[in-house]
Formats: structure tokens, sequence, C-alpha cells
């Protein structure tokens, strides 16, 4: 048995649920308690806030945890990072009054600096050489420059729209984080079978993020070109219709360029396009 530490509520805690969920671990929302046995799979999930989340993996209370890799960054306790997630993109980043005139890094000697991720930034400062005043502030972050708290901030950015609507821009992008998957040091033969399996469900589950499975029909003498047109695409199926000299053709496609390559494919005649949902991709 092995236990797992995902968020309670909060950014992380729907994706972290359907992750696990997606990999065979169902966790029954409406009697969710603090620790939850899995049905299905041999873990148990330990709901936590967040911040507490690296210690705990640390101590060995939870063999796992689901965690922003800036919480793991700025707490320092000795825990393996051991997948990336995919999720729970966004930066930690400097940013200051859009009034003020930025002349590089230098610009931090000497200022106040607000912020919840002060072991991180003090890092970086000591890595350039700067020396300032960290303020640490829990909470909104973001207002201490117009409340006179301080000169800058330090804080987490993802669309940028909270900065823009206090007056500040983003000067320097520090730490780049997304969710990870982290693991007790050491964890025992038994347990690391486990977390392994579960390595792996995760993978073939995040190698389907922001695919689409492509079935369309093709005349056989268009197929040369439908290969040109999708790169990404090593072996691509192709059947052969009942109707002679045409054939269905399906691919994995990338969302992003899911437009533009049906475009260039009915241009070349193709027919029938279905854009279907891709869950898992196992190699
Ligand atoms: P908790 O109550 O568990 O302590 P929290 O309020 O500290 O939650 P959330 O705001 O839920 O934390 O954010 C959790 C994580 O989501 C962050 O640590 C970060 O890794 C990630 N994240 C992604 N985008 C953003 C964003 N725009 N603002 C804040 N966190 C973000
Ligand atoms: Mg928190």
């Amino acid at each position: 048995m092995l236990r797992i530490a995902i968020q309670t509520k909060g950014r992380l805690n729907e994706q972290s649920i359907e992750l696990l969920r997606e990999s065979g671990v169902t966790i029954k929302e409406e009697k969710r308690k603090f620790l939850m046995r899995a049905p299905d799979f041999p873990v148990e999930i330990l709901f936590l806030r967040d911040d507490d989340i690296p210690q705990t993996v640390a101590m060995g209370a939870a063999d796992l945890g689901i965690v922003g890799y800036n919480e793991v960054a700025e707490r320092g306790f000795n825990v393996d990072i051991l997948q990336k997630l995919g999720f729970g993109g966004c930066r930690i980043s400097l940013a200051i009054p859009k009034s003020v005139e930025y002349c590089g890094l230098e610009f931090f000697n000497g200022k106040r600096i607000a912020t919840s991720y002060p072991n991180v930034l003090q890092k970086f400062f000591t890595e350039h050489g700067i020396t300032a005043n960290i303020h640490t502030i829990t909470g909104s972050v973001e207002i201490a420059p117009a409340a006179g708290l301080a000169d800058a901030i330090f804080d987490i950015v993802s669309s940028g729209g909270t900065l823009i609507s206090n007056g500040l821009v983003e000067v320097e992008q520090v730490l780049h984080s997304e969710a990870v998957l982290i693991g007790t040091p050491g964890l025992s033969k038994e347990k690391s079978a486990i977390a392994e399996q579960l390595m792996s469900r995760f993978e073939s589950v995040q190698k389907g993020y922001g695919k689409k499975y492509l079935v369309l029909n093709l005349p056989t003498s268009a197929l040369d070109d439908a290969i040109k047109i999708l790169p990404a695409m090593r072996s691509p199926t192709v059947i052969p219709l009942a109707q002679e000299g045409w054939c269905s053709l399906q691919t994995v496609v990338d969302e992003k360029e899911l437009w533009l390559i049906i475009e260039k494919l009915k241009a070349i005649g193709a027919e029938g396009i279905l854009v279907l949902a891709l869950e898992k991709i196992v190699l």
C-alpha cells in the first residue's frame, strides 16, 4: 500500500484527481475524507494543503505527493522529484510598478521586495550578486507596492492579468513551475514497484493531453501528399476502402495544429473527416 498526498482544494486539486482517475485510481468524491483508500489500486489518498505536501513526503508520512514545483523549491525539503505532470504551469517572476523605469537586475539592489517565496528569491539574488530587503507576506502580494509596503514583488504569474490590474509589469522570470510527482527518498522495493506502475500510467495519460485522433477518407493517389502534411506521423494506419482508389487514414495529431492540418487535408481531397477524443497513449 502506497500513500499519496494531493491538494484538498485549490488550483491543483481537480487535475490531480483527474490524473489519478484516468490512471485507474478512483476517488469517490461524495464520501471524501482526510484519508481515502482507492478501491481499484493499492494506494491511499491523503488530502492536504499544498504547503504541507513537501514536508509530509520528506518525512515519509506520505510516500508520494502531487504539488507545484514552486512549493518544492521554496520549502527545500529532501524529496525526490519523480515526474513532471504537465499541468498547473506558472512562473515566479519579479514585477515592478509600470511607472518605474527598469534598468536590469541591479534595480533590485537595496529595494524592498514582497513575496511568499523568500527562499527562491534569496537564492536567485545571491546567485546574481544582488542585495535586497525581502519581505515575506502570505496573501495578496500584488497589492504591496500600491500600499507602500514594497518597491517590487516576486510572485506567481500565469496569464499576467493580476499584475496588469495592479499596475505592475513583469521584469524577470525566475522560476518556471508545473505540478510534479514527488517521492520520499529511499522507498521500499515494494512501494517503489507500485510507484513505478503509477508513473507509467501517468505517462500514458499525459501523452494523450492536447492530442486528437483523426480518421479520414482519402483518394489513394493523394496518400503521399497526406503523409507530407502530417510530418509527426511516423506510421499512419492506412486501410483500403471497399470503393476502389480510396483509403481510410488514421493518425494522432496535436490539437494546436488540428485545424490547419484539416484544411490542408481537405485541399488534397480528404473526405469524411472525424476528430475523436484521445484518452491515453501507451507505448
Ligand atoms: P492551499 O490552500 O492548498 O495552501 P494555495 O492557495 O496555496 O492552496 P493555489 O492557489 O491553489 O494554492 O495554487 C496551487 C498551485 O497551483 C501553486 O502553488 C502553483 O504551483 C499552481 N499555480 C498555477 N497557476 C497559478 C496561479 N495563477 N496562481 C497561483 N498558483 C498557480
Ligand atoms: Mg498553499
